[in-house]
């Protein structure tokens, strides 16, 4: 193992904070450079908008990090039940006991799981953090990487991960392109409290406006997905919390519950790959590097996948050049994640066809996976990174 190597990680998010940490247990020494700094949540506070579905893989990295356990209870919902369908058609259901699992995933706020692991970097010895700054620069030599932060500070280290997400300003520095475009549709988040006990399944129906979906959180909690044009989603925007919920029993699928409208928020949605994912001493990680569809909450998933494939690199191939190294990382993560990329357009823009045909194949699909048995149950495990 390397001892004492340096390593700057850009951006503290959810991507950046879990490389920074389990590099650190490794005995890297780590700089944390973050432009807007976790702040701790209130354990009673109301849920945050920004929620993502953990899968059981990135669940195991967040605990092998030691954080796990720091999630409280009362905002964490583990989900049993996955189940997807086109409008109008059968319905794809997965089920954590088919799989001999307990759960299949866990859903979370994202501002929770950045917070444990700040207070778990913040009992490092080997971490220091630099809070509200950003680079300046970066110059790289053979065996260096030089930064200059915007308070003058300049660190070296041999390594430079970028994770400061979708509008990466090291990416730029770094004059590495991107491939991007909008998918001319915007995405609704609505927090609901509802009159029941806590749900255990998540859902999405398909729709030619786009997906629908409902995610369970922890209590009688949940969060509301609704997909739509942007002109829509301003219309809704523009309703007060109970025009709101009037709509959603309009036009949203059908709750079996009664609730109330707690918050809401609307995001635009932008598929980006970069077009290399290191250049010199400096690699890219999470949105820095790739932003998907979030139709199928893989989003950060996919970023805890790539720190655990530098991890790996970095601790089990320290003796490669580091340009090997990171080409390594590069070679397994790209595709992947283009895959994923990709997979996500093909259900998106299925969903949203006019085409009798592609819908037709489309509902064929989820029909064929709904009676295909074991490579239904292979499909989940993938998934859920198993
Ligand atoms: C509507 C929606 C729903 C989603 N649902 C899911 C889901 O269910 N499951 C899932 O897996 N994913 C989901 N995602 C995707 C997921 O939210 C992202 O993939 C994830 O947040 C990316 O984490 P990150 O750490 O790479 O980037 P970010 O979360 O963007 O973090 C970047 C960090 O860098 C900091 N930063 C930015 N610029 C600078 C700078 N110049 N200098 C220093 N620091 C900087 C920021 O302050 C931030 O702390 C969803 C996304 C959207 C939009």
């Amino acid at each position: 193992m390397m001892k004492n190597r340096e390593i700057i990680v850009v951006g503290g998010g959810m991507v950046g904070a879990l490389t920074a940490l389990l590099l650190a247990k490794q005995g890297f020494v780590i700089h944390v450079i973050e432009k807007n700094p976790a702040k701790s949540p209130l354990i009673d506070s109301p849920f945050d908008l920004r929620v993502s579905a953990f899968s059981v893989q990135s669940k195991n990295l967040l605990e092998q990090a030691g954080v796990w356990k720091d999630i409280p209870e009362n905002r964490l919902c583990a989900y049993q039940g996955l189940q997807t369908w086109e409008v109008g058609s059968n319905k794809l259901i997965f089920d954590s006991t088919e799989l001999g699992m307990e759960t299949l995933g866990y859903i979370a706020e994202n501002r929770w799981i950045q917070a444990v692991l700040w207070q778990a970097l913040e009992r490092q010895d080997n971490v220091t953090l630099h809070e509200n700054r950003e680079l300046l620069s970066i110059e790289q030599s053979d065996n260096a990487v030089t930064v200059q932060l915007d308070n003058q500070q300049v660190i070296e280290a041999e390594l430079l991960i970028a994770c400061d997400g979708a509008n990466s300003a090291t990416r730029q520095l770094l004059d590495i392109g991107i491939t991007a475009w909008d998918y001319r549709q915007q995405c609704m988040l609505i927090n609901i409290k509802t009159d029941c006990a806590e749900q255990n399944i998540t859902w999405q129906e398909f729709r030619e406006t786009g997906p629908c979906a409902f995610l369970p959180l922890a209590d009688n909690n949940a969060s509301l997905v609704w997909y739509h044009s942007p002109e829509k989603i301003k219309q809704l925007q523009s309703l007060n919390n109970i025009q709101l919920k009037n709509q959603l029993l309009l036009e949203f699928p059908k709750l079996s519950f009664n609730f109330d409208v707690i918050d809401k928020g609307a995001f635009p949605l932008t598929r980006r790959h970069a077009q290399q994912y290191f250049k010199g001493r400096a690699v890219l990680l999470g949105d820095a590097a790739h932003t998907i569809n979030p139709l199928a909450g893989q989003g950060v998933n996919l970023g805890f996948k790539d720190v655990q494939c530098l991890l790996d690199l970095l601790v089990h191939s320290s003796d490669l050049p580091m340009n090997k190294l990171l080409k390594r990382y590069e070679m397994s993560r790209k595709p992947h994640n283009l895959l994923m990329q990709s997979a996500m357009d093909i259900f998106y823009k299925s969903s949203k066809s006019k085409l009798g045909v592609v819908r037709m194949l489309r509902k064929a699909v989820l029909f064929g996976a709904e009676h295909s048995g074991q490579l239904k149950n292979k499909v989940m495990k993938y998934a859920m990174g198993l």
